[in-house]
């Protein structure tokens, strides 16, 4: 009976059980579609990357003797869509049984059931091993909990999967060293450059150029500098651990208009496409503990990240959609100024991320949570737009894992079922952490008018006009005490100023 195995274009695990055995009877299927490259407008980047990664996947499952259908994105016989093209290959082919992984979307998993349903085939998913917990094993935990925190679900995972731990305690004498890891970065120590792969896409782009595909951002070879397969991603894994992990901790918030990735690892991509697994990338990190024991701090830092968070928003995603997109707890409705397609604005700290962020696809955590998100946030954007604004512009974005970073942790439009209160502050938390505030044409002297900083003023006008929301919130009691010492005057100038800023957003 012929089978046909679908493998989606963030489904490059050479190691998935699939591929143990060469199977005369199985065909793979693999397809660049308009549907998925138009969910979002997209950075070029984003597009090339994932074409050139699934493409080079594909040689090297044909090349291992597995049979493969590619259908590029200007094939004749595409039909753009993950059933039309599957119906046409099942017809072709003479396919009996239809078969996936588990797809990470939820669309994507309503799409291939309904196919399945509605054929005469016979088939199904597979798990997709690609990472540590199955998808709804975070709801199944947290049943009996009263509120979702990581924390809780992050030393579970430690625990069962024996990750940083020694008879049962945690290494180091602490689950969590997160205190130590707040520095500024002031030019030292010298992060050392990734060695970042070098690819001509000169073809590739013409090619999605001809599709019709819309894109925006850097498209050159030259700006782009991600892996595109297992091995590249090893390498950067492999370098990431020799150079930079000592320094992860210490300097995971700082920002720099310096050095625009600092200590960070850049191994979202290759992890999100899943050219590598998060148990290699974990293993490999804490082996670093063994050469250097005093680094528990950046290697518990790191882990967290990848195991507590990135299975931790995994599960929310899944427990809670397909509501969770349509969530707009503050009900806010304001539309993305057009800077955020430029990076042109005052602001030095937004123009700093949105053109590194239109130049590389890329920003690391702090920049899209305190920079782009907290401005977002108290600009009163409307939260779908600023969702799909962050889908479509990072090289990592897939549904899954930017939906509740940006609508929960960043937005807070969930209403606090990811975070516990929302991540705002006003400039003196950004000019504690980067350098940005020393080339901004906004002072932070001033207070609200029009040479004072934003930030300021809509920070504090948030916390007052979402008052009695937040009174409810014990960890919101020591801003609420600092906006409380402000006199009425003060507040009456905020208020106004916040006023002017939201209506001449344009202009910032
Ligand atoms: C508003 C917003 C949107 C985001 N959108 C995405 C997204 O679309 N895709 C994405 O992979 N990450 C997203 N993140 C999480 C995080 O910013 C990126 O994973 C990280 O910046 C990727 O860079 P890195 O590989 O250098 O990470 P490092 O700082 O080196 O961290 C190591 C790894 O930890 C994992 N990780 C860290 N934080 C998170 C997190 N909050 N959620 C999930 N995984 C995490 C990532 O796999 C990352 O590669 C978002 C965060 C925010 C605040
Ligand atoms: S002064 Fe304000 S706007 Fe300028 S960089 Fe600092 S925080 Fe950003």
């Amino acid at each position: 009976m012929r089978q046909l195995r679908l493998i989606l274009g963030d489904q490059l695990n050479l190691n998935h059980s699939w591929f143990n055995a060469i199977e005369s009877d199985v065909v793979y299927i693999m397809m660049e579609v308009k549907s998925e490259a138009s969910r979002s407008p997209q950075h070029a980047q984003k597009i090339l990357g994932t074409f050139a990664a699934m493409r080079f996947f594909s040689k090297t499952l044909t090349d291992q003797g597995h049979h493969v259908e590619y259908v590029d994105i200007n094939a004749s016989a595409n039909h753009h869509s993950f059933c039309g093209n599957l119906e046409h290959f099942c017809y072709k082919l003479a396919i009996k049984e239809f078969i996936w992984q588990e797809p990470d979307s939820w669309y994507v998993d309503q799409e291939l059931n309904g196919f399945l349903d509605r054929s005469e085939l016979s088939g199904g998913s597979v798990p997709s091993e690609h990472f540590y917990e199955e998808r709804g094993a975070l709801a199944f935990f947290m049943e009996q909990k009263k509120s979702w925190k990581m924390e809780n679900w992050y030393r579970h995972l430690r625990l069962k999967h024996d990750v940083l731990m020694s008879e049962s305690k945690p290494v180091g004498g602490a689950w969590n060293f997160d205190k130590e890891n707040r520095k500024n970065w002031r030019g030292e120590p010298t992060p050392r450059s990734l060695r970042r792969p070098k690819h001509d896409h000169t073809k590739l782009w013409g090619e999605i150029v001809e599709s019709g595909i819309t894109t925006f951002g850097n498209p050159t070879s030259e700006a782009f500098q991600w892996p595109l397969s297992r091995e590249e991603s090893l390498v950067m894994l492999k370098d990431f651990c020799s150079a930079n992990i000592r320094f992860f901790g210490d300097y995971q918030d700082a920002m720099s208009v310096k050095h625009q990735t600092l200590f960070h690892s850049l191994l979202s991509f290759s992890l999100n496409l899943k050219m590598i697994s998060p148990q290699e990338v974990i293993n490999t990190v804490v082996q670093e503990l063994v050469e250097d024991r005093e680094n528990i701090a950046s290697i518990e830092g790191f882990v967290r990240q990848v195991l507590g968070w990135r299975e931790y928003i995994r599960g929310i995603y899944w427990a809670k959609m397909p509501d969770y997109l349509k969530s707009n707890h503050f009900l806010f409705g304001r539309e993305l100024p057009s800077w955020f397609w430029t990076g042109d604005v005052g602001m030095n700290c937004l123009s700093t991320t949105i053109k590194q962020s239109l130049n590389t696809a890329y920003a690391h955590h702090i920049q899209r949570l305190m920079i782009v998100g907290n401005f977002s946030l108290l600009a009163g954007l409307n939260p779908h737009d600023v969702h799909h604004w962050y889908l479509g512009i990072y090289i990592d974005a897939l549904e899954w894992v930017e939906a509740p970073n940006t609508i929960g942790m960043s937005q807070y439009a969930d209403g606090g079922v990811l975070a516990t209160k929302p991540y705002v502050s006003s400039s003196a938390y950004i000019n504690r952490m980067s350098d940005y505030c020393k080339g901004c044409q906004y002072s932070r002297k001033e207070k609200h008018n029009a040479k004072s900083c934003p930030f300021d003023t809509l920070y504090w006008d948030f916390l007052s006009s979402q008052r009695r929301f937040f009174d409810k919130n014990p960890r919101m009691a020591m801003m609420l005490k600092n906006l409380d010492r402000k006199s009425d005057e003060e507040k009456s100038l905020i208020a106004n100023h916040a006023k002017v800023l939201r209506e001449g957003i344009e202009e910032l």
